[in-house]
């Protein structure tokens, strides 16, 4: 069976003094009966997991590059974030897809380098309003996980997220009808690429305007693995909940 997720994505939030919520969160699931992951910025990436010490929540980046090392100023490779103490990246973020123009087969690349380093990846998708609108969502869905999820990938070191664009720090959130439709299919899609095998051990999250009102309706639907939590992960007074929810 599949354990649950529950990550947070920082994004660019936090400083030294948010670490304060790794011990809130150590202390209200100092021993959680799901894996937790938590991805600050990649500043706080060491001493994050230096702060976590033998607890069992892994520490995440947001972003990597493709290559290995080289003349890429101001980039972090998938292997300095395995060293500075990350088990795990988000990749393909719609932030990212939009702001830095990233494609899926960078993420592809990055998501394979990623792999190569030992890190689980956290794959983002999702459509737009005008996509769902247009009862694009499934096509734009299928689209980018063939394109951005890569070859390499096992049930052990993929991780899908579905955040409809239009549901991110929105308060919108698609109804249990279209997040099952939406999961359902990536499911269906993971198991036709990668076999059984892999295809039903691969963690699918949805992502959104999660809350803690909000997401015990959202894990009752089939195929929700978990969630990414953006805004309710910075404070574990809120992330807390989400968890417990799970
Ligand atoms: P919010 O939870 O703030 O809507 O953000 C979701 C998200 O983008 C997580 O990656």
């Amino acid at each position: 069976m599949r354990r649950k997720l529950a990550a947070g994505n920082w994004k660019m939030n936090g400083l030294k003094a948010e670490l304060d919520q790794i011990d809130a969160l150590k202390a209200s699931h100092a021993t959680p009966s799901v894996d937790l992951l938590l991805c600050p910025p990649a500043t706080l990436v060491t001493s994050a997991a230096a702060r976590l010490g033998d607890h069992p929540m892994m520490i995440g980046g947001q972003d990597c590059h493709m290559e290995h090392s080289g003349a890429y100023t101001g980039d972090i490779s998938a292997p300095m974030l395995a060293d500075a103490g990350a088990r795990a990246v988000i990749l393909g973020h719609s932030e990212r897809r939009e702001a830095h123009e990233e494609s899926d087969e960078m993420i592809r690349a990055k998501a394979s380098a990623a792999h190569r380093a030992g890190l689980i990846t956290v794959i983002c998708v999702g459509e737009s309003l005008a996509q769902r609108e247009a009862a694009n969502t499934l096509d734009i869905i299928g689209g980018q996980l063939s394109a951005s999820v890569p070859d390499n990938s096992t049930g052990e070191n993929l991780v899908i997220a579905y955040e409809p664009i239009w549901a991110i720090g929105t308060g919108k959130v698609p109804t249990t009808d279209q997040i099952g439709e939406v999961h359902d299919f990536m499911r269906d899609r993971l198991e036709r690429r990668f076999g059984a095998g892999v295809g039903r051990s691969t963690r699918l999250l949805y992502g959104g305007s999660v809350k803690p009102g909000n997401a015990a309706e959202i894990f009752a639907v089939s195929n929700v693995d978990g969630a990414l939590v953006g805004g309710a992960s910075l404070k574990a007074a809120d992330f807390s909940p989400i968890i417990e929810a799970l």
